[in-house]
């Protein structure tokens, strides 16, 4: 099983499978929404590449 933070508000997602959250990486539609339209107002400022290791952080 894997762990990854809502991008949006920080929740903890558990999953197996990417698959298992459709609304992946938010813990919630409402959560990927809030984020678009924050990415939106910073005029689109992207981030580094992904981080793969917060996705694989399982040490817990
Ligand atoms: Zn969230």
């Amino acid at each position: 099983m894997s762990k990854i933070k809502c991008r949006s508000c920080g929740k903890e997602l558990f999953y197996n499978s990417i698959t298992d959250i459709p609304t992946f990486p938010f813990c919630s539609k409402r959560c990927k929404l809030t984020d678009l339209g924050s990415w939106f107002n910073e005029e689109r400022c992207i981030e580094g590449p992904a981080t793969n290791d917060q996705l694989e952080d399982n040490n817990e």
